[in-house]
């Protein structure tokens, strides 16, 4: 298994180098701390959801850099707590914070960011030595392994070691980047060993692209693949089912919004679509785990991570004799999903006030009727205008 731990780096690493030779180089002030011990704690803090309210695709909304620039001071250090609360995801949090950083004109910490699959780092205790496989877009094995995970590989990387194990592997001729894996590197650890567990890190690529597109028999075999993919590894492939490996989802989204005008198909989707396969063709139902928003433990871990944001008072004496944390009167949930951003800030509940933009998935002129938010605005820069004129009277 050391071997494919190797692998994988060696893959990581070209990638590595590649994706960050991209980014704009770290800025030399340290934006991570809040301005002044001396100034008053802020009694609120303020996550924000990015696609659809941040970002549409790569390109910000709303006046996002304006709003978010706001909470910085005139030297620059940043004055209100605040995270990015995203059920996206695919890239290791500090190159999410690097690239958000560049796009909006801020320097934001890897600490800031809270993906989908943040919480898949609470597993590594119990799959670190485990031989474990993560899909989805973007670099699903590179986010594994800097949460820990010792022996992962990638669902392309593990089919790859398969012959025929894609019966329309040679219908994709659209397909950018094959996978190479390096011939010398010896596959009885693929081969021998089950998969423990299965995590899907972010969207899988192949059937989420074309499924939604209006070809709609090739969407449905790319969707027959994407989830026959899954499925190949709950038993060694070609070999006798074995138990069901552990399954985690970073989200349950069934949609969101990019640079579309009209919403795309989610991680939701596909474990719709998964199960729905799974279960007409295995006795037993798949069993699953999924995470991400509206989950209140996701609401409740980021209230904890703007806990840490905010230092405490030299002269607190009670905070610091009781290792009290911050206890904020409010903190603000700002999405534009009611089903996902606005029913997991009201499930949660106190201190937490749900905020809904236009910009996004929702696009309605009153409430969302099932899962209403505190406030309707149309961006993300009303939002902002409205949280600090009640807050700081500016
Ligand atoms: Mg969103």
């Amino acid at each position: 298994m050391g071997r494919f731990h190797l692998l994988r780096k060696a893959l990581q690493s070209d990638v590595r180098k590649r994706t960050l030779s991209s980014l704009a180089p770290s800025r030399s002030r340290s934006f991570s701390q809040l301005s002044s011990p001396s100034q008053q704690r802020p009694s609120f803090g303020v996550a924000f959801d990015i696609d659809g309210v941040i970002l549409l695709g790569n390109s910000p909304v709303g006046g996002s850099p304006e709003a978010l620039r706001r909470l910085y001071d005139s030297t620059g250090s940043l004055r209100i707590p605040f995270v990015f609360l995203t059920n996206g995801g695919g890239y290791p949090e500090a190159e999410r914070a690097s690239e958000l950083s560049q796009i909006l004109g801020i320097n934001i910490s890897s600490s800031q960011v809270l993906q989908g699959h943040s919480p898949f780092r609470q597993l590594v205790s119990r799959f670190e030595n485990e031989f474990v496989v993560a899909a989805g877009k973007g670099e699903p094995a590179a986010v594994m392994s800097e949460y820990g995970f010792k022996n992962v590989l990638t669902i392309d990387e593990y089919a790859s070691c398969f012959e025929h194990i894609d019966p329309l592997a040679s219908y994709k001729k659209w397909t950018t980047k094959n996978v190479k894996v390096n011939e010398s590197t010896p596959r009885n650890d693929v081969f021998s060993n089950r998969v423990q567990a299965a995590f899907i890190v972010s969207d899988p690529v192949d059937w989420s692209r074309d499924i939604q597109s209006d070809f709609g028999v090739l969407g449905g075999l790319l969707f027959l693949m994407g989830g026959s993919e899954i499925m190949t590894i709950m038993c060694l492939p070609g070999r006798n089912i074995g138990p069901q490996p552990h399954l985690y989802f970073a989200n349950d989204d069934l949609e969101y919004q990019t640079a579309f005008p009209s919403e795309r198909l989610g991680m939701g989707a596909f474990r719709i679509a998964l199960e729905s396969i799974f279960n007409s063709i295995h006795s037993q139902p798949l069993k699953y785990t999924s995470f991400g928003k509206p989950n209140p433990s996701v609401f409740q871990n980021a209230e904890i991570v703007l806990q840490q944001l905010v230092p405490p008072l030299h002269n607190d004496v009670h905070a610091i004799n009781n290792n009290d944390a911050q206890h904020f009167k409010t903190l603000y949930m700002i999405g534009d999903n009611p089903a996902v951003d606005m029913r997991g800030a009201r499930q949660t509940g106190h201190p937490w006030f749900s905020i809904l933009t236009r910009t996004g998935v929702f696009k309605g002129k009153e409430n969302h009727h099932e899962f209403p938010a505190d406030l309707v605005v149309n961006t993300v820069e009303e939002a902002v205008d409205y949280i600090l004129k009640k807050e700081c009277g500016s």
